[in-house]
């Protein structure tokens, strides 16, 4: 089985990103298993640029093809905000409570609670082939936070295709529709087409 490193040290995404990747062909390590330290500045303007530098720089220090994601949460009525400052949408230590509180403070008296998350899921090898796909999920942001699974924006997003939040769906029922789940999958199925 080829060896693929998840380029995250963000434990809940690693925990998801397994989680799909548990039934294909690959032996799955996480980048903290081989570096412990690392991390790295999301210094890109775009998800797909911030995922695939994550990759590269990962497989440059390991030797090893990598696997890394970035999400957004584009809000309609925000013009798109946070989008990709989601994980820093209210400075820069702070918590998922702090966002999602920041973001119910903000969409206060608004109506129109249109969001969707999408990632952007890169692969880069060590013979310097890249690919990257992108993954999206449709909703709204509700007005209360409900529920105490997932991460992040998860206990106020309501996706369209559901009737709760992300943060009352099971790991199976998330992943069915998830902006991460898609984009994985369209990138699996792609180095699988290629033979990888
Ligand atoms: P990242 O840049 O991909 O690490 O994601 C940015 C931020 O988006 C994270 O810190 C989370 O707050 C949020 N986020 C990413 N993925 C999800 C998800 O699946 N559900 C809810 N929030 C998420």
């Amino acid at each position: 089985m080829k060896k693929l490193v998840l380029a995250s040290g963000n434990p809940d995404k690693l925990r998801e990103l397994r989680h799909l990747l548990e039934d294909q062909p690959f032996e799955v390590v996480s980048v903290l298993e081989i570096l412990p330290d690392w991390s790295i500045e999301e210094t890109g303007i775009t998800l797909e640029e911030n995922a695939l530098l994550k990759a590269r720089d990962v497989t440059e220090r390991t030797g090893i093809a990598s696997i890394a994601d970035d999400t957004g949460l584009f809000v309609d009525v925000l013009g798109g905000a946070p989008g990709i400052y989601a994980a820093r949408f209210s400075g820069s230590e702070c918590t998922y409570e702090d966002n999602v509180q920041k973001l119910l403070r903000t969409m206060l008296c608004e109506t129109n609670r249109k969001a969707s998350f999408r990632t952007a899921a890169a692969f880069v090898s060590p013979l310097g082939e890249e690919m990257c796909e992108m993954g999206e999920v449709e909703g709204t942001i509700i007005e209360e936070r409900d529920g105490d699974g997932g991460f992040g924006y998860d206990p106020v997003f309501l996706p369209n295709e559901l009737d709760k939040t992300f943060a009352r769906c099971s790991p199976e029922e998330k992943h069915r529709i998830s902006h991460r789940a898609r984009a994985l999958k369209r990138l699996i199925e792609k180095l699988k087409s290629l033979n990888y």
